[in-house]
């Protein structure tokens, strides 16, 4: 996917996201937007750096570029959400894009992606990228609200209560 499509992919996503965690819809629920859609866009266009350092689709599109943004946090106290734009950046490449990426690299140069994919050109570019985030909040909303319970309830017949 081009700049556009990846930079409209976060942008939806931190405002489908904004609303899932503070669902009301007033200044606070716009705060989380900003809060969250500035370091979630900023990551969304981290990847294609690799265009001009390094393979495109391999260098900065692989698991362990994805995981350093999961740990930096932890690690330096600062960029939150920036990992959640490098994921969405490579959920659309897979799912969105004809050619996909390199997720083992520098392990493996096999690129991965799903036949749901467009060319970049493609005028079903916009529509694909919104079908893969509503899918992506959709997944969110599923985690957010689902995965707590699911287990909790694990937990509970795990100890026989
Ligand atoms: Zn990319």
């Amino acid at each position: 996917m081009n700049k556009k499509g990846h930079v409209l992919n976060a942008v939806l996503l931190s405002i489908g996201l904004g609303y899932l965690f503070v669902p009301v819809g007033d200044v606070e629920t716009f705060k989380t937007i900003i809060m969250i859609g500035v370091p979630i866009t900023l990551g969304a266009l981290f990847p294609d750096v690799d265009t001009a350092f390094g393979k495109h689709r391999k260098t900065l599109h692989n698991l362990p570029v994805l995981l350093g943004f999961v740990a930096f946090p932890y690690v330096f106290g600062n960029l939150e959400y920036v990992w959640i734009g490098v994921l969405t950046h490579y959920v659309l490449d897979v799912a969105g894009s004809k050619r996909g990426i390199a997720l083992f690299y520098p392990l493996s140069t096999q690129e991965y992606g799903l036949p749901t994919g467009v060319t970049v050109s493609s005028k079903r570019a916009d529509f694909v990228t919104a079908v893969v985030t509503v899918g992506e909040l959709a997944l969110a909303t599923m985690v957010v609200f689902e995965l707590p319970q699911l287990v909790f309830e694990l937990g509970r017949q795990l100890v026989g209560l």
